[in-house]
């Protein structure tokens, strides 16, 4: 007991997990139970198998053994040459059903003692069967006679190497005399004495970086290696990861921290990038190269990539030296930079972290040049790489607010800093609470420090059923909002808390006066003093106000081919209304005489010039989050749409922004940008010498993430979650209501009760389908032993103030436990940015589609704590099947096994849809204003076009620039593009026609949303 005295918060936890986990396996396997009253068969899913001749008359394919398999087994390579003898234990037990008038009327069922069999086994080449009348005998003694089984040794000589199944068959009859169930249960196979040698793990490109070795296989189990040549069978696979640290022993960790950095930043970056350039040198040198491929036996391919690899982490340090270099030179860089430090850590206080970790500065440092030569950075796509989160988002806060402070000291006093896209649907309001802290943080150090220019404010700019587009005074359709519609303007509230002093007390209001949608703090501390807060959720205040930053859904870039006030997102708006909180002004329209986008503007016909160089209007940085997730049919658009934006931006301003993204995978990743951006990719931080380790990220040994592979057996999927989650609130209700037996039966000091109901009280079930999901949460709650568990849903269908509202109850729970989330039912919204510690158990139905997402929704639960994450295998499935196999290796070297993301921007049904925005944006943000006069009725354009020389032959060829399709291989496209083309000319040209606006010409109106292309759809050149 003296170790539990002294329990730390984490060690607690840990012993916690690991009770919760035999728990569980008990469940679904059956342990400690005598009787019961339902056939075991239709309950337990763990450790049973099936009898032979069932599993052969059933559906007798691969698929249906894998789903009630009738052996379990374990593959391995023998050192020697045959013959070969092992020592073979076999254990299991059988439940048997008493006859009605029985001592136990109500449950039938009983559990058979432990049969515990020592079988040798001498094998030669022509493999055999052994113990067959031993196992036979032996259930009989237990009171279960007619079951046998034996252990069956196949011996496969057709890889390239020998290899022996060795495997526990329930050859039992389907029917026999007395014999009430043919399952065997509880069983397990252990094999000792037998020399093996490893299978290797093919040698895939950067196979340098892993340990291939793997010691044998489980058929349908996983495998613990006891000792050597000694292996036992156990029923799911669990594998430990651990918490990474993000600096590298070895050397003296530089003081990285918000304030230091604020007041004296060289001499600790200095001691960070001699650290790295130490590092880079023990590691990466040919010499060192050289030894590592004799010690490793790595082949010529694997070298060629180490090579490679070494002069791409030799390229990053040299990134870094010339960051470091502009900081010491340029007294405006570093000013930004002191300035951007103390303004983070204004919106850290009082969370807990009051400093950098070491691969954020590194980034930071590495893509700094951009302020200082922006037309030669914007060649390249910067991305964080971080398959497990570590504060990526704070990463590129830092990167954001240097740039927002860096074009204020140079003369950029209004307008878009940033344009931050989330990918579709996977905006969460804790990301953007995040933005607007950051932004908080850094409108108080303006304000301290007296630099000019506009309020630094955010601006939240999303897709249909999110925020309004605009309010009117007068509804016109049903999707019109105005200051009285229901639910306004509370149902719009975005932030969870005052960015500037953290009260939760705010207040939506809406002004008439100045027709805004605002957030107001009530707090009488606040250093706001009750006015609005700079933060714009509606898209005309975005657009007449350009907020330093914008953050938003990927799928509103749709709107720059039909909304000419985007105009503001990629280059000048046109004007100022001189009513002063009325903002920018753009292209006259009917309803907006003057161009002033509020209703009804008094402000007259003499707008204000604006009043700063037009060319600074374009914003300095597009950020894009989750940038592996633009695949498929929805990476093919938003390329498209990307070149747009380059475009219009170019032509309106002479400048490119730069792109900063974030990833979880690296896979096919130089592709992806090339195909969605037309720059070079490159990768912050670079992976370090070993899987898991590098200079930035070490391992230590607290523990991370507990990941259990579960196969089913017998039963569904459905049944195991209800299962699985009903026997994680039994046993955290069971620590609440006994807590002296639980602490003791798990070894844990009765004082942390409280905070492990807490930590581990909430479990989130998650679907890969919206089905799964819901399917998940309905029949939990009919489903379940445990009474009254409070079940919520995530996905993306959940309405915005009902995500708030959970997320408000995860982060601070009620005191009641009964009153509490026990469980939230969530799709792939929760892997994108929800981040609350105290999600530490997971169920996932089935492994999700990708790799990453993988990756990405597991990093939710174990944050700060020990998590435990179950992953139940859809086994019937090839897929997941394999994965079952090599678990292991799946955890802990999930980047192999990411995928390459499938993207083109050749693909002609993308092109269709994509051509009429490319036309329209042209149209409205660069002809009209280049006109000086009104655009928006084909009459008028018509007339334009005629005047100023429009032709098909110059638009078409124009669109395909702009696209990247005027390469030789092509034509198809660019014929595509001049047929449509035509089609709008002559749409144009025909005075008949019965357009209203200029969107309505041509073969299609251009995309409402980016969504409106099918994410699922396949997409081909
Ligand atoms: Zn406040
Ligand atoms: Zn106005």
């Amino acid at each position: 007991m003296s170790g539990v005295g002294v329990q730390s918060e984490e060690q607690a936890c840990e012993a916690f997990v690991a009770w919760l986990d035999r728990r569980v396996v008990a469940a679904g396997r059956g342990d400690g139970l005598t009787r019961l009253e339902v056939a075991p068969s239709g309950t337990f899913w763990l450790g049973r198998i099936a009898c032979e001749d069932e599993v052969r008359k059933g559906a007798a394919d691969e698929r249906s053994e894998r789903l009630d398999p009738c052996a379990i087994g374990i593959r391995l390579r023998p050192a020697e040459a045959p013959s070969w003898s092992m020592t073979v234990k076999v254990r299991a037990r059988a439940w048997v059903k008493d006859p009605k008038d029985g001592p136990d009327p109500k449950r039938r069922w009983w559990r058979s003692d432990l049969v515990e069999e020592v079988v040798s086994v001498l094998v030669d080449a022509g493999g055999g069967s052994f113990g067959g009348k031993q196992l036979e005998d032996a259930f009989a003694a237990v009171g279960a006679p007619g079951l046998a089984a034996e252990v069956r040794v196949d011996v496969e000589e057709w890889h390239r190497e020998t290899e022996l199944v060795v495997q526990l068959v329930n050859t039992s009859p389907e029917k026999a005399p007395g014999l009430t169930d043919s399952h065997l249960y509880e069983t397990q196979l252990e094999v000792s004495g037998l020399p093996t040698v490893p299978f290797q793990l093919e040698a895939l490109p950067d196979s340098f970086r892993y340990d291939r070795d793997v010691p044998v296989y489980g058929i349908n189990v996983g495998v613990e290696v006891l000792g050597p040549g000694m292996f036992r069978t156990s029923d799911s696979v669990d594998v430990q990861t651990y918490r990474p640290t993000y600096w590298n022993g070895a050397y003296d960790e530089p003081d990285l921290s918000f304030m230091t950095l604020a007041s004296d930043p060289l001499p600790n970056l200095t001691a960070l990038v001699d650290a790295l350039a130490a590092y880079d040198d023990a590691h990466w040198t040919p010499a060192v190269l050289d030894a590592r491929q004799a010690a490793e036996g790595w082949t010529v391919m694997m070298r060629a990539k180490a090579d490679r690899s070494a002069a791409d982490v030799f390229d990053e340090l040299g990134r870094l030296r010339t960051g470091l270099e502009l900081l010491r030179t340029r007294p405006d860089i570093r000013r930004s930079f002191q300035l951007m430090n103390n303004a983070i850590a204004r919106s850290a206080q009082g969370r807990g972290y009051t400093t950098w970790r070491p691969f954020q500065v590194g980034f930071l440092l590495s893509a700094i040049r951009f302020l200082v030569e922006p037309d030669d950075e914007a060649n390249y796509v910067d991305t964080v790489w971080f398959a497990t989160g570590g504060g990526k988002t704070e990463t590129y806060l830092g990167l954001l607010l240097t740039a927002a402070f860096f074009d204020r000291i140079t003369g950029k006093t209004m307008g878009v800093t940033a344009w931050s896209r989330f990918p579709l649907r996977l905006l969460s309001l804790q990301q953007t609470q995040r933005f607007a802290d950051a932004l908080a943080g850094a409108e108080l150090v303006r304000r301290d420090e007296g630099i000019g220019g506009s309020v630094f404010s955010l601006g939240f700019l999303v897709g249909r059923a999110g925020t309004p587009n605009k309010i009117v005074p007068k509804p016109e359709n049903d999707e019109d909002v105005t200051p009285d519609s229901p639910g306004m303007p509370d149902k719009y509230r975005v932030l969870l808390h005052c960015p500037f002093c953290r009260d939760e007390n705010l207040q939506m209001r809406f002004d008439r006066e100045r027709w805004k949608l605002e957030h107001r703090c009530t707090s009488p501390t606040c250093p706001m003093k009750g006015q609005a807060l700079p933060m714009y959720v509606v898209d005309q205040e975005v657009f007449r106000f350009l907020p330093t930053v914008v953050v938003g859904t990927l799928d509103k870039a749709a709107s720059i081919g039909l909304q000419q006030a985007m105009r503001g997102l990629v280059g000048p708006p046109q004007k100022l209304c001189p009513v002063p909180w009325h903002g920018f002004t753009y292209a006259e329209r009917s309803k907006t005489p003057n161009g002033c986008l509020v209703p009804n503007c008094q402000g007259g016909k003499v707008l204000k010039p604006l009043p700063m160089d037009l060319k600074r209007f374009g914003p300095s940085l597009r950020l894009q989050d989750e940038l592996h997730l633009l695949r498929d049919s929805l990476g093919a658009v938003d390329s498209h749409y990307e070149s747009l934006l380059d475009h219009l931006q170019h032509e309106l301003c002479g400048t490119r922004a730069k792109i900063v993204a974030s990833s979880a995978t690296l896979t096919g990743y130089e592709r992806q940008v090339d195909v969605l951006y037309q720059r070079e990719g490159r990768v912050f931080p670079q992976p370090g010498p070993w899987a898991g380790e590098s200079f930035w990220t070490t391992p230590t040994t607290k523990p991370l993430r507990r990941f259990v592979a579960v196969a089913p057996r017998g039963v569904t999927l459905e049944h195991v979650s209800d299962r699985t989650l009903d026997a994680l609130q039994r046993c955290v209700r069971e620590l609440k209501d006994d807590p002296a037996a639980v602490c003791a039966e798990a070894g844990v000091n009765p004082k942390h009760v409280d905070m492990l109901v807490s930590l581990y009280g909430t479990d989130v079930v998650y679907g890969t389908t919206l089905y799964d999901v819901e399917a998940a949460g309905r029949s939990l709650g009919s489903n379940n032993t445990v009474e009254g568990i409070n079940v919520e849903q995530l996905t993306g269908q959940t309405d915005f103030d009902e995500v708030r509202a959970i997320l408000e109850r995860l982060e601070d729970p009620e005191d009641d436990f009964a009153e509490r989330i026990h469980v939230v039912a969530a799709s792939s919204m929760l892997s994108h940015g929800v981040d609350v510690n105290r999600l530490n158990t997971m169920v996932m139905l089935g492994l999700p589609l990708t790799t990453a997402e993988f990756i990405q929704t597991t990093a939710r639960v174990g944050r700060k704590f020990p998590g435990l994450v179950y992953v139940l295998h859809k086994i019937g499935r090839e897929r997941d099947a394999q994965t079952f196999r090599h678990f292991e290796q799946y955890v802990r070297q999930g980047d192999r096994f990411v995928d390459p993301i499938p993207i083109t921007r050749r693909s002609r049904r993308v092109l269709d849809l994509t051509i009429a925005g490319v036309v329209g944006a042209r149209t409205l943000m660069i002809r009209e204003p280049a006109s000086r006069q009104r655009l928006s009725t084909p009459a008028k354009l018509r007339d334009y076009a005629r005047s100023s020389g429009m032709t098909p032959a110059a638009e078409a060829a124009a669109v395909a620039t702009v696209l990247g399709l005027d390469g030789a291989e092509d034509s198809v496209h660019r014929a595509q593009i001049a047929e449509w083309v035509q089609a709008w000319f002559a749409d144009l040209e025909d005075p008949t026609i019965k357009a209203t606006f200029v969107s309505e010409l041509g073969p299609r109106s251009p995309m409402m949303s980016l969504r409106d292309v099918e994410a699922s759809a396949p997409i081909h050149d």
